[in-house]
This record gives C-alpha cells, structure tokens and sequence, in this order.
C-alpha cells in the first residue's frame, strides 16, 4: 500500500515554513536485476502504465521499466497535452472513449494530481464540406456512445469569445467534444511511475536496451547498457523508436517516424478556457494553467529521428494562430521542441504480440497516444498477463496489415496525420 499522499495543504504549508527539505524521491533508483517476470521498453506514458496495470490488476510485481533517458523524457513529455475520443469507428470510439473515462478518475486512483481539466474541444469547420463531415462526424459519435456537439457559427463564436470574426477562411460551424480537454503530461508519467513502483515495481532509468537473445523465436532474455537480462516476456512501448527496436529483434514493423512540434508562448492572463483545433489553418492551442498559450503543429512529412524540430513549421503553425486569434500576433515564442512519432498507415494503434513469441508491442500512436495512456497501459497489461488480447485492443493487431481490414482514423487524427 502506499503511504498517505504528502500534496496536502497541511504538507505544503510545512513545506513552505521549512525550506521544502521533507520532500522524497517519488520512485526508488533501482538496480536492474538479472531477471524479471515482465520488461517493459520504454519509460513514456504506455510502459508506466502498463507496468503499473500488471502489478495492480494482475498481481504480477517482478516487472522492471527500462528507459534510456528520464521518465516522460520521450513523447510523453513533449505532447501538447489534448484528451479526447472524439473518433469514428466504433472500435476506436469505444477505445479512446474508455482512455478519456479512466482519465477523468485517475488523479484520485493514482493519488496524484494530473490537473485533468475538461474545458472542452473545438475542432472547427472552415467550408461547407468540412461542416457536412463534422455533423457525420458528430452522429457518428453519438451512435458510440460519446458526447458530441456540431454548432453553427453562432453558437462556435459564443464559445469562443476571442476567436476572429473575420479570419482568411470563414468558421462554417464547429464539433465539440464537451469531455475533452487537457492533462499535465509530465505528471501522467510520474503518476504511474509513484504508483508502479509503490507496487513493487523497478524503475530503472539510463538503461538504454540494445539487443535481445531469441531462440527458436522466442525471446529469452534483452541486453541491455547495464547489463544483460533474461526474461520471457517483454512489453515494447518506445513511440517513435518502435522500428529500431524491432530492427534488433529482426523484424520490421509497419511504422514510420516522423517530427511533430509544440511550441509555448510566453504566460498571460487566462484568455482561453477551451481547446480549439483548426484543421484547415493547420493550428492547435489551449492555454495551462500557467497562463502560456500551447501550441502544436503539423508532421513534417520527412522521415526523420531528429528532435529539435524546425523554423517553416514554426511559422506555419504561429501564421494559423494569428489567423483564428490576431490578438496573439504580440506574443512570443518561450519553447520549441519536436518529439518523434509512430505513424501507421490507418492512423491506429498496434497493441500485440510480434512474430518473435514474447516480445509485445504498443506502437503506432502517432501524434494521439498521450489521451489513450491509460487504455493502451490497460491492454498491453491484460494482453502480457493472460496470453489473450484485450477485447477492447482486437482492432489493434499486427494482423490488419495481413489481411487488410484497416481501422482508417487519419480523419479523427487530426491536422498531424
Ligand atoms: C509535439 C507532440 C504533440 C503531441 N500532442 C498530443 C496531444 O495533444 N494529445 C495526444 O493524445 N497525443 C499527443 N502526442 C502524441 C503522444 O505524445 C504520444 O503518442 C505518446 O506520448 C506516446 O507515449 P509512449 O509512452 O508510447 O512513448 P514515449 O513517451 O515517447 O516514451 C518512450 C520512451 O522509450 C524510451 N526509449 C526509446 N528507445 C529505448 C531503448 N532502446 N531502451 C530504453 N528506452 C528507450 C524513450 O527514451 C522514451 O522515454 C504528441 C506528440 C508530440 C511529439
């Protein structure tokens, strides 16, 4: 059991009167041992979750989280940070809509504050065809059971006070999604990381894995920076490095990777309560609670590892803010970053076990995995533990490919796909 939350107002006041001394580490350093029951690649948002879920849900507690970095170093912590289900097929409404629920309590199963705040997400409607699609969109949506809105100009501009009245390409209407909304991504990351590891969990960070031992197809054991490690059963959940991973294992895996950016502006007064996605000017924003604007941008569409992301994008994605809201032309840019993304060719995820027996893979989140986290860490968890898939992720095969029976989502991916 964990012991009491210390992020009380009694704690911090304590805090406050003794130069902040009491706090402790949230997760031991561990040592990696020779042997584990389960290794999970990857210390993002999906292999903390998935470490966290197998000790909690099934009682398996030998597990090791392998990162080459810091937690949350990777995606996790460089996403702009938007929670939604706002898809269309049933099986991936019924996925993202499941993430989207367990987001709304997490704070309180973790015992972290994840600052989950539902304010709501716009994505609006620049012609008369993007307009049609969003209503579909929106029955759609409603036919799986998840909340959906479709306004006209009117009840958008309601909405969104700021948002110009007179932009380069007019607002036809808008989909809202009213549970949408934004989490703290780095806490997400140390959320998992606090519970997992209060279970039993090892969290060994600077361990970069670089090679596996596989016999007869089936993976033994993984070597590691930090030495080697014999286990049967190894979870991959490394976004954008799911192909080199796989290339050390022989195998290829129908993933490409690309940049995509965020930028944060400096902090103002609060001036945005929603989110708002323009998929037609190519920008994304919301407002933290700190008061800087976030921003995202699109894919560069040039295969690439390279993280630092580029000047054209930038400019791309500041022309579309100032487009929908002129009154930020005066802001500056604080911080720019790019992270690497798992893209595959539908837009939809692969949660399964590869053609080496053992070794498992959550990949191909693209630029949308933060907001599935807790169904992703749910699934792979099930899948590791019991040998058999997770009803919710039999969309989320390798096998799709095979046969061609596709999940195509690049609609409901947004302007990144
Ligand atoms: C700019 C940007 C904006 C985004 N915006 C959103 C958004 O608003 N909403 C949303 O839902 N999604 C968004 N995403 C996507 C989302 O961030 C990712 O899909 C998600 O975080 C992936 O989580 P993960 O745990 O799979 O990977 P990561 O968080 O990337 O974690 C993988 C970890 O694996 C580690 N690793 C890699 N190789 C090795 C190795 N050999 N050995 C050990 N460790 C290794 C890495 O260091 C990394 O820490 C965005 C992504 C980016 C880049």
């Amino acid at each position: 059991m964990r012991s009491p939350s210390p992020f009380n107002a009694w704690s911090l006041i304590q805090g406050g009167l003794s130069g902040q001394r009491h706090w402790q580490a949230q997760w031991r350093k561990a040592e990696p041992r020779r042997t584990y029951d389960v290794v999970i690649i990857g210390g993002g948002g999906h292999g903390l979750a998935t470490a966290y879920y197998l000790a909690s849900r099934h009682g398996i507690r030998n597990v090791a989280v392998l990162e080459k970095g810091w937690i949350g170093g990777g995606n996790t912590g460089r996403n702009t940070t938007v929670i939604r289900s706002n898809y269309f097929y049933p099986e991936s409404a019924a996925f993202y809509d499941y993430a989207l629920t367990q987001y709304e309590q997490l704070s309180r199963e973790l015992d972290y504050n994840i600052m989950f705040s539902r304010r709501g997400m716009w994505v609006l409607a620049h012609d008369p065809h993007q307009r049609d699609k969003m209503r579909h969109s929106a029955n759609a949506m409603r036919l799986n059971n998840v909340d959906a809105e479709f306004h006209g100009p009117d009840g958008v501009y309601a909405a969104i006070p700021g948002l110009n009245r007179n932009p380069r390409y007019p607002v036809w209407g808008g989909l809202l999604q009213p549970r949408g909304g934004t989490a703290r991504h780095d806490a997400v990351a140390w959320a998992y990381a606090r519970a997992a590891n209060a279970l039993g969990v090892d969290i060994v960070e600077q361990c970069e894995v670089t090679g596996f031992d596989i016999v007869g197809e089936r993976v033994q054991s993984l070597r590691t920076t930090r030495g080697d490690i014999a286990c049967g059963k190894i979870g991959v959940a490394v976004a954008g490095h799911s192909s080199e991973i796989a290339k050390l294992a022989g195998l290829e895996l129908p993933i490409q990777s690309y940049a995509l950016q965020a930028f944060v502006t400096e902090p103002v007064k609060p001036c945005l309560d929603t989110v708002v996605m323009s998929p037609a000017t190519g920008a994304y924003v919301s407002q933290t609670d700190k008061g800087e604007l976030v921003l995202g941008a699109g894919l560069d569409l040039y295969l690439s590892y390279a993280q630092r992301g580029n000047l054209p994008w930038m400019e791309r994605a500041a022309q579309g803010l100032v487009d929908l809201f002129p009154q930020f032309s005066r802001l500056r840019f604080l911080r720019q970053w790019a992270g690497i993304c798992d893209v595959t060719r539908d837009s939809s995820p692969i949660i399964d076990e590869s053609a080496v027996a053992g070794l498992h893979f959550s990949c191909g989140w693209g630029t949308g995995g933060f907001k599935a986290i807790p169904a992703g860490g749910t699934c792979l968890a099930h899948h590791l533990a019991t040998g058999e898939k997770h009803p919710l992720a039999s969309f989320a095969s390798f096998e799709r490919f095979v046969t061609g029976h596709l999940v195509d989502e690049a609609g409901a991916a947004g302007i990144a796909h």
